[in-house]
């Protein structure tokens, strides 16, 4: 076995990788870009090394710079992971040439699988039947409307290099073609360097499943079952699990026959993935993926077999450790990627840093994988898979309910994410029924991707974190009058406004603070309140009676909020503070948070009206107006602009306070 490998990969597979490394004894030598040089896998590998700036271009896929630090550290062996170098053919053999093991196929089977034309004619040559289609050389438009009407529309145009559904077209209608085949192949070229284009039959709802396949140098092949990865939204798997859902048994077998075709055609070695599209009972093989894929925890659930120390011994000359007859698949296991994205807003990615990042405690029977800490900054220079989180139980019912537990308690605030869409999906009923195909995200988009109003819960949050989240100071804090657990103030009732954005929907929440206690108004609903800070920007909020535990994130201008079941995301139009009267206390204008003076609008000798505005606090990076509690003349000012402020700290002392007319 290696006594040293070198992961060329980042994020949750290169941690994952360095895990199981660990648990066998093989140090771990890990690589970064200059972005990442305050990465997780950095952090946990044994060595690592910077191979250049964050594009990934200059980076993860420079070869050569990989190679040089493979020399450097004096690894034996490299781990591509997945996506990157994972299915370069030219990269596994400069691994090899370098006198590195490639811990991955052959080139040569990368190579093969590495074009869909190609790939497609091996798995017919094999006796696997393949989608209806054009794979042909000649290109011209010509060719592809002759054959476009041959196979009969709705067709599918794929660039033959293409990965990650890029280059990929849905075309309903022959005066269409010529349209689709263009911005196919100028995508195809610019992501692949390849214009070629193949065409296919298009089915409407098939299913995609796939099996997991794995050779040793020795010409043993398995399979290590299929998983359904048919929740996908644009080509995209977003939900994957094992074994598929409903899915006759003889056919099951047949579609693990068939792989092992395709496996055999190429003599694969190491971790390998055949996909088929399914539907009325009959199947397509679709592709073969030469390396490990995101999904492969499933089958690790079911199997109970570690795939990457399997990649590791078949890549080190070891015999497959297990027969096909000793590999035996257990209960059901879905696994889910937490994207940083914003399915509201066509899922665009987002970037920030992680203001919050909290998963369940891992088990045996869940898994959370990830490359991500708290404070980590999510770029925009890669895939913005955030985790994984990956449930098992003894059948697919108990699997979605663990999963669904593990995702109420998952927060990650600071960027947006998919987490309340794949809340969404894993309860919708068809999905619980377990037939799910290709297009169900997308006839079911609206419903899985736009977020219910804020709830007044998330809005309380939002409000009652401006003034319990601040870190507390021990002796000052014993006596703050902001303290809100009884809510009183030596001056009297006084309110504090919040205007919220929700969506374009203005969401109005005043915090009063009453000699009964704190209370926050909705409109006309006026509800108790209480609110108490559990750390790491967790919030405990009573409301109305009753418990809700929070995270609460701020940004600029803008606050998010999550709860168990939704996260939002609320602009801040406005805050403001208004004491309400009396005359106890009229004459005290206090800080009610700790912060800066951001400008003073009055001078000394000034007469000022109830509600006018005084001066301005910034503080948590917000502005707070800080008005007259009463009508009277300015007698003194205590701090300028820029000045910095405590809490409760008395800010202008108005005097000679006349009677309001
Ligand atoms: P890529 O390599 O870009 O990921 P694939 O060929 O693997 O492309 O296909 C990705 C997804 O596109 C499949 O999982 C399936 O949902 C869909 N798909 C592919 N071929 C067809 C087809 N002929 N008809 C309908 N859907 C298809």
């Amino acid at each position: 076995m290696f006594k040293k490998i070198l992961i060329a990969n980042r994020g949750e597979i290169a941690c994952r990788v360095i895990r199981t490394a660990r648990r066998l004894g093989i140090k771990t030598v890990a690589v970064y870009s200059d972005a990442d040089s305050r990465a997780l896998h950095v952090a946990l590998a044994d060595e690592a090394y910077e191979i250049g700036p964050a594009p990934a271009r200059e980076s993860y896929l420079d070869a050569q710079a990989i190679l040089t630090a493979a020399r450097r550290s004096r690894a034996e062996a490299i781990h591509p992971g997945y996506g990157f170098l994972s299915e370069n053919a030219a990269f596994a053999a400069g691994c090899v040439k370098a006198g590195l093991a490639f811990i991955g196929p052959q080139a040569a089977a990368i190579r093969a699988m590495g074009n869909k034309a190609a790939a497609k004619a091996l798995a017919e040559r094999a006796g696997v039947p393949v989608v209806p289609g054009y794979r042909g050389d000649r290109q011209h438009v010509a060719i592809f409307a002759a054959e476009a009407a041959r196979i009969g529309y709705p067709l599918l145009v794929k660039a033959t290099a293409g990965g990650g559904g890029r280059g990929t077209r849905v075309v309903e209608r022959p005066n269409e073609l010529g349209a689709a085949l263009e911005s196919a192949r100028r995508e195809a070229t610019a992501a692949f360097g390849d214009s070629r284009l193949i065409l296919e039959k298009y089915l409407r709802a098939p299913r995609h499943i796939e099996v997991q396949v794995f050779g040793d140098r020795r010409g043993n092949l398995v399979h290590l079952y299929a998983r359904d990865c048919s929740s996908q939204r644009r080509y995209q798997k977003v939900l994957e699990e094992a074994p598929p859902a409903a899915l006759a048994p003889a056919l099951l077998s047949n579609l693990h026959e068939a792989a092992l075709k395709v496996a055999h055609a190429v003599k694969y070695q190491n971790a390998g993935t055949v996909e088929f599209i399914v539907e009325r009972g009959r199947f397509y093989f679709i592709e073969m993926n030469t390396r490990l894929q995101v999904e492969h925890a499933v089958t690790e659930m079911i199997t109970g077999i570690d795939l990457v120390e399997w990649q590791l011994r078949v890549a080190a000359g070891e015999a497959l450790p297990l027969k096909q007859a000793q590999i035996r698949a257990r209960g059901h296991a879905i696994e889910v990627r937490l994207y940083a994205e914003d399915p509201a807003r066509g899922f665009m990615p987002s970037t920030g840093r992680l203001a919050r990042l909290r998963f369940p405690p891992a088990d045996t029977h869940l898994r959370i994988e990830t490359g991500l800490r708290q404070g980590d900054a999510v770029t925009e220079f890669y895939d913005p898979m955030a985790a994984k989180v990956v449930a098992w139980a003894k059948d697919r019912h108990g699997a979605r309910r663990r999963l669904r537990a593990a995702l109420v308690e998952t927060r990650i605030l600071g960027v947006d994410s998919n987490r309340d869409f794949l809340l969404r999906l894993i309860e919708q009923p068809a999905f619980r029924r377990g037939s799910v195909d290709t297009a169900f995200i997308g006839r079911h988009l609206e419903a899985l991707a736009l977020p219910a109003p804020a709830p007044e819960p998330a809005l309380a949050a939002a409000a009652l974190s401006r003034i319990v989240a601040a870190p507390p100071k021990p002796a000052a804090d014993r006596f703050s009058p902001w303290r809100l657990r009884d809510g009183w103030r030596p001056s009297g009732e006084s309110v504090l406004d919040f205007a919220f954005d929700d969506r374009g929907t203005k969401r109005r929440v005043r915090m009063r603070f009453a000699r009964a206690g704190l209370q926050l108004e909705f409109g006309r609903r006026c509800l108790p309140a209480l609110a108490w800070a559990l750390g790491a920007g967790d919030l405990a909020v009573e409301l109305g009676g009753r418990h809700v535990e929070t995270s609460v994130a701020w940004g600029d201008r803008a606050v998010q909020v999550a709860l168990a079941d939704g996260t939002w995301r609320l602009g801040v139009v406005e805050t403001a503070i208004r004491h309400a009267d009396t005359a106890s206390a009229a004459s005290q204008v206090v800080a009610p948070m700790p912060g800066k003076i951001a400008a003073v609008h009055v001078a000394k000798g000034a007469s000022v009206t109830r509600g006018q505005v005084l001066l301005v606090l910034e503080a948590m990076k917000m502005e707070h107006a800080i008005a007259a509690p009463s009508d009277g003349v300015v007698a003194e000012i205590r701090y300028a602009a820029g000045d910095p402020v405590a809490e409760g700290a008395e800010l202008m002392v108005l005097a000679g306070a006349k009677e309001a007319t």
